[in-house]
């Protein structure tokens, strides 16, 4: 064991600080773990800090005023307070593993069983705010130092172990591999000899780690590494992987960014892959949102408008412009184009951005039901139909007032109850 002397106090938010003094005033040993402290020493924002103690969920529940049983069995609890929720689990080891997932049981333990159990050397760090000292039992922060990604223990043990390792440590090479970080040689081997152990992996947890590879810095990384260690077939099945394709996934993310003023998320990435890598059918082989689910759909479906945009009515173009997964397949065709096809892209682009600005993209409506049925028509679906020819007329500039709008559809009142 190893302890080095660390400055972070100021970097753990209060309620943090507060759960953890709670716990240590009370005589129970607690600390910081996990991915926060390996994002601490990398000068990283952690996203989350997650609490280990000696405390079982029942003291946990006598200690604080509001918590949840998200694993009691476990040992892990959750505290809530009025700035956010934090987890705080009893230290464990896992007992033996049968189905290569899941350990057939836990029994608590003490830090060091409990870093043992992590899954690489750089996620079993513990950190005592307290000391203002990192706890490292296992060779975490010379490996942090080194930049290698690293099992705790033997690699082909604990992948035997749990599967699922084979896929984080592909992403965590995905999300640290700006930092200079790479996967140990024992590590890639013991995946390369044990890659079709990821059919013990559900789809719902290949879905959200290959999220994750997507949402990371670099998720052709992430992708070389399934090919190279032959895990591709099992995450994108029977599609052919186009390394020519990969680093577009680099860049479309901070495209989608700067262009569209919106985080990308998974919808983007499926998308892409659904057009990038040649027979991926996303839904056979992840279990995606609808939202991903849309966006993988839309691109087929936008690609003729864009094609023809310049033929479409400053309505049409209105309307496509704002369509629902319009940024997204605008990036995944800027991703993939050149000469002509990018000037087109920038003309459409340039259209949305001023329309926007002068709030002609996607003004008020003029009218709405109520109006109509103050006019006379009755409700039904032919209503529908006035509306959205009345919209069509704002949208083509052709009317800009209520009353002009008003004045139309008294006009061809008549004629639009009689056809
Ligand atoms: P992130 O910053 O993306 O949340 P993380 O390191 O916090 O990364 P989590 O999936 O949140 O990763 O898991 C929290 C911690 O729990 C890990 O740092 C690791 O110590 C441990 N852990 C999670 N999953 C496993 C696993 N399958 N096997 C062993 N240890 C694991
Ligand atoms: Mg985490």
């Amino acid at each position: 064991m190893r302890t080095h002397r660390v400055d972070w106090y100021h970097h753990l938010p209060p309620h943090v600080k507060g759960i953890l003094t709670t716990l240590q005033s009370a005589g129970f040993e607690s600390y910081v773990v996990g991915g926060s402290v390996r994002d601490l020493w990398l000068g990283l924002k952690p996203k989350d800090f997650d609490l280990a103690s000696s405390a079982t969920p029942e003291e946990i529940e006598k200690l604080f005023a509001r918590t949840e049983d998200v694993g009691r069995q476990f040992g892990i609890m959750i505290v809530v307070t009025e700035e956010g929720s934090v987890e705080v689990a009893r230290f464990r080891a896992d007992a033996e593993y049968k189905d290569g997932r899941h350990p057939t049981g836990v029994v608590f333990s003490s830090p060091e069983e409990d870093a043992k159990r992590r899954d690489f050397t750089i996620n079993a760090l513990f950190y005592d705010p307290t000391k203002g000292e990192v706890i490292d039992y296992v060779g975490g922060i010379e490996d942090i130092e080194a930049c290698s990604i690293r099992c705790v223990g033997d690699a082909k043990h604990r992948i035997e172990e749990d599967s699922l390792r084979m896929l984080r440590a592909v992403r965590f090479h995905a999300q640290f591999a700006q930092s200079g970080f790479a996967l140990d040689r024992n590590l890639i081997d013991a995946v390369c000899a044990l890659h079709e152990r990821l059919a013990l992996v559900s789809r719902e947890r290949i879905t959200q780690e290959l999220s994750k590879i997507f949402l990371s810095p670099r998720p052709s990384i992430g992708l070389f590494d399934l090919v190279q260690m032959e895990l591709w077939e099992g995450v994108f099945g029977k599609a052919v992987p186009n390394s020519g394709t990969f680093n577009r996934f680099d860049s479309i993310g901070p495209l989608f960014l700067s262009q569209f003023q919106r985080e990308p998320g998974l919808p983007l990435y499926v998308a892409a892959a659904a057009r990038w890598l040649s027979g991926w059918e996303p839904e056979k082989s992840l279990v995606l949102t609808k939202d991903a689910k849309a966006a993988a759909l839309a691109i087929p479906k936008v690609l003729p408008k864009l094609a023809n945009y310049q033929q479409l009515s400053l309505a049409e173009k209105k309307l496509f412009l704002n369509e629902r997964f319009y940024p997204e397949a605008w990036a995944v065709l800027f991703s993939e184009s050149s000469g002509q096809a990018v000037d087109a892209l920038h003309a459409m682009e340039l259209d949305r951005l001023r329309w926007h600005a002068e709030k002609r993209l996607d003004p008020p409506a003029l009218v709405n039901g109520t109006d109509l049925i103050a006019l006379g028509f009755s409700p039904g679906p032919d209503m529908k139909k006035i509306l959205e020819e009345i919209r069509m007329a704002q949208l083509n500039e052709e009317i800009d007032d209520k009353q002009e709008a008003i004045e139309i559809l008294k006009k061809r009142k008549k004629s639009w109850i009689s056809a």
